[in-house]
């Protein structure tokens, strides 16, 4: 059983053309780390995995709502997906992510100061009063800074830390930190995706335990066309866990944060609870 928590979906013709035309392409990482063919193959890439959380692919010139929208078509019939739609202001997202049927929703740097979070309120109460998750990046200090704030402002609101908390060069020392400073607080989850050192994976079991790590690859973001999940895995496969701790990495704690989010329709608690 494998459920990927971190597969971003988008178009090859779109992503081609952004990558080649924008004016940021220089300035931010990930125009240079994604190669078009690799999503080519993203429905190849998707027969490996028993579930998979949906994020939007984005670039800073992204319209967000259509991100959205495109994920949305993509996924909604797809019984293996739980889309991740990003945090806007234009979209009713309270509704959209309960008819989606998942309390979880992804906010993105590149796209969001974290400065400027007044237009994302009404979003983090819906999540607090679902006790919903977000998923975002920490990547520097004003970051850490901004998780911090909505820990104290939406307590019941889950958080989980994309790539172990790490900066953008995937320091050592930054990314041990950053774990030593999160590790403490149970509704802080975290994942590994784009980790490629085994001692940083081994680090954060240590400290946060094995109920709150998520697998997740970050496809497509890898230059090699016809890349699997067992080539993502590696680095945890290197990290030398234990088998409970595997269990709990590549399946059982996506599949609890999938039971937690997964919004209270009418009829559809009692449905659940006669298939247990
Ligand atoms: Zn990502």
């Amino acid at each position: 059983m494998l459920i990927d928590s971190h597969i971003h979906i988008g178009r090859k013709h779109e992503c081609e053309k952004t990558i080649k035309n924008s004016k940021y392409k220089d300035i931010y990482k990930i125009y240079s780390c994604i190669n078009p063919k690799t999503i080519r193959d993203t429905d190849i890439f998707l027969r490996d995995v028993d579930n998979f959380f949906a994020i939007p692919l984005f670039f800073c010139e992204t319209n967000i709502e259509k991100a959205n929208d495109d994920l949305i078509k993509r996924v909604e019939n797809n019984p293996k997906a739980i889309p991740i739609l990003l945090m806007c202001k234009n979209q009713n997202l309270n509704n959209l992510i309960f008819l989606l049927n998942y309390n979880i929703l992804k906010e993105h740097f590149t796209l969001h100061n974290p400065k400027d979070i007044s237009n994302r309120n009404e979003t983090y109460d819906y999540l607090n009063s679902q006790e919903g998750f977000l998923l975002l990046h920490t990547l520097s200090n004003s970051t850490y800074q901004h998780v911090m704030h909505l820990r104290k402002e939406y307590p019941k609101m889950k958080i989980i830390v994309a790539h172990l908390g790490r900066n953008g060069s995937c320091d050592y020392d930054f990314t041990t930190d950053m774990i030593d400073k999160l590790y403490s607080d149970e509704n802080i989850y975290t994942d590994i995706s784009t980790i490629r050192n085994p001692d940083l994976i081994r680090y954060a079991f240590k400290k946060f335990g094995s109920s709150r790590i998520l697998y997740g690859s970050d496809f497509p973001f890898e230059k090699n066309p016809g890349i699997r999940e067992k080539d993502y895995i590696q680095p945890a496969i290197k990290a030398n866990l234990k088998d409970d701790e595997y269990d709990n990495l590549f399946f059982r704690n996506a599949e609890e944060i999938i039971r937690l989010t997964k919004t209270r329709k009418e009829g559809n608690d009692v449905k659940d609870e006669m298939e247990r």
